[in-house]
């Protein structure tokens, strides 16, 4: 990891235990997905060789609620499960982090029913939320690294006087530049 160029054999390195930790936190983050339709399916496929989450360190994904420290909500949410999907939150190991990934998740998509929750932030502390329907497994990446910029920058999810947990509510731009069709396209 570069660490062998930087500290020779008798070398030695100082930092802070603040550093240490946040680099480790952010360095092995390990996801909890909660994906209740298509958009699980990019979900999987940012794991997958061809993205390689394990670029990032958070390709762990845990079925364990007490494994995991960043909850990723990829798809809608019905009333029926959100009691669910909060119990599984609330059972997660601190400090944690939710991603809301898709339009349904945060917003309820094209859902607009009484049985499909609009937006799982109305129920979780949403800190990035992933926009697309869905989103291209860059764009989750996207939302996992910033993630890591806020533990490297802060390290621990904010709390309220109260004690309850600050969502950070960072939306991602979409950054994909459209390109050219590269064959000609003929529709009968
Ligand atoms: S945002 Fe689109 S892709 Fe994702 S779950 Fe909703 S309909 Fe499916």
């Amino acid at each position: 990891m570069g660490l062998e160029a930087a500290i020779t054999a008798e070398g030695f390195m100082t930092t802070q235990l603040k550093r240490v930790i946040n680099w480790g936190r952010r360095s092995s983050l390990w996801p909890m997905p909660f994906a209740t339709a298509c958009c699980g399916i990019e979900l999987m496929a940012t794991a997958s060789s061809r993205y390689d989450l394990a670029r990032f360190g958070a390709e762990v994904m845990r079925f364990s609620p007490r494994q995991a420290d960043l909850m990723i909500v990829a798809g809608r949410i019905s009333i029926k499960t959100m009691p669910v999907l909060q119990r599984i939150y609330q059972q997660m190991a601190e400090p944690k982090w939710v991603i809301s990934m898709g339009a349904c998740a945060s917003t309820g998509g094209v859902f607009d029913t009484y049985a499909v929750v609009q937006g799982c932030d109305q129920f979780l502390p949403v800190d990035v939320y992933v926009p697309g329907c869905p989103p291209r497994p860059e764009q989750l990446i996207e939302g996992v690294m910033a993630i890591q910029r806020i533990i490297d920058e802060d390290g621990i999810p904010p709390k309220g006087p109260d004690g309850k947990r600050i969502p950070l509510g960072i939306a991602l731009q979409p950054k994909r530049q459209p390109v050219p069709q590269p064959m000609p396209l003929t529709l009968n």
